[in-house]
């Protein structure tokens, strides 16, 4: 009776507890990388708009960077799941149960889905110091330079370690790189910029600004067509124009919950990003950025899933194929 009883006022306060949802506590958004690089980026935009579409709310961002994302995502599955702490994460939630032997986290069993935010492409960079401006010289310059190039990415599992991956074994060079895992493409940006390392490639949302600023060489960006609607991008080649077959890399990012969170709370959520998915500035920012806001069915829970979990189908191979694990 007495553990009926304490369990029936457990229930009433979560009931409570989702009814004022958030109420004045912060809801922290973990991004899995450092702050300043892509995914801590769309974040940032995304509290925004978020704090704007649910009246009183405050939503902030919390960097949990390291083991390519999997330290920040970890957190989150094991956060207490209250619709106080929620995960920004992108196609690492695909490319680390293929990467990571020992796992911590079940991408498709240990949160709840909220929706998808946005499609982005990624973009082949190089340190400005490079001789060569156009992907056929760059290419030869690696092969020429065999053994001696650093490609920079955010750790295992990371977008710009699978891009990394696919180019390097699509151009057969995987033997010409050596890879230099950091805690997030920002300061591997930083080292790029500095000429600290070659080559890196990274999602749109990180690369513009530098691209146009001139602190960073672009050759190619990573999309099956062209990106004739942005008006840097258009000017780059795709990788298969430049000969690299088959060559299609777009990369998402979606939010989660721990598993467990009311229903209550979810509904919230997923109700307060598919309107910040309509703001106009926010749409304007992530297309400036050359990124995609998500309008069809991967806005909602259940359709977020199982593009997530057609995606680990789809990656699995290629990562096989690449023959890269980690512990
Ligand atoms: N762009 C990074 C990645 O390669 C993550 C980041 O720093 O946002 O996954």
């Amino acid at each position: 009776m007495k553990r009926f009883l304490v369990l029936a006022a457990a229930t009433t306060a979560v009931l409570a507890h989702a009814q004022t949802y958030p109420g004045s506590r912060p809801v922290s958004i973990v991004v899995p990388f450092a702050a300043g690089g892509p995914t801590d980026r769309v974040a940032r935009d995304l509290a925004e708009a978020m704090r704007k579409q649910i009246p009183g709310s405050n939503f902030v961002v919390e960097n949990a960077a390291g083991a390519g994302g999997t330290i920040g995502t970890n957190k989150v599955a094991k956060a207490t799941p209250d619709g106080h702490t929620l995960l920004l994460f992108h196609i690492g939630m695909a490319t680390t149960p293929a990467l990571y032997r020992k796992l911590q986290y079940k991408p498709l069993e240990d949160f709840e889905y909220l929706g998808m935010v946005n499609d982005v492409p990624m973009t082949l960079i190089g340190k400005p110091q490079l001789p060569a401006n156009t992907y056929r010289d760059f290419e030869n310059y690696i092969r020429a330079n065999a053994g001696k190039i650093n490609l920079a990415h955010a750790g295992l599992g990371s977008a710009s370690h699978t891009c990394g991956l696919m180019w390097q074994s699509a151009i057969k060079l995987s033997e010409a790189m050596t890879t230099i895992p950091f805690g997030g493409t920002a300061p591997a940006m930083n080292a790029l910029v500095g000429g600290q390392v070659d080559v890196m490639c990274d999602q749109t949302t990180n690369t513009v600004g530098q691209i146009e600023g001139g602190r960073v060489k672009a050759f190619a960006v990573t999309t099956s067509k062209p990106l004739s609607g942005h008006k840097l991008l258009k000017d780059y080649p795709t990788l298969q124009e430049m000969g690299v077959k088959g060559f299609n890399l777009t990369i998402w990012h979606g939010l989660y919950a721990p598993k467990g969170t009311p229903a209550a709370v979810t509904k919230a959520l997923n109700e307060g990003l598919k309107k910040a998915l309509k703001d106009p500035d926010f749409i304007k920012k992530q297309e400036a950025l050359g990124a995609l806001v998500v309008t069809d069915n991967r806005i909602t829970p259940e359709g977020h899933k199982a593009f997530v979990a057609a995606e680990i189908g789809k990656i699995k191979p290629v990562i096989e194929a690449a023959k890269a694990f980690a512990d």
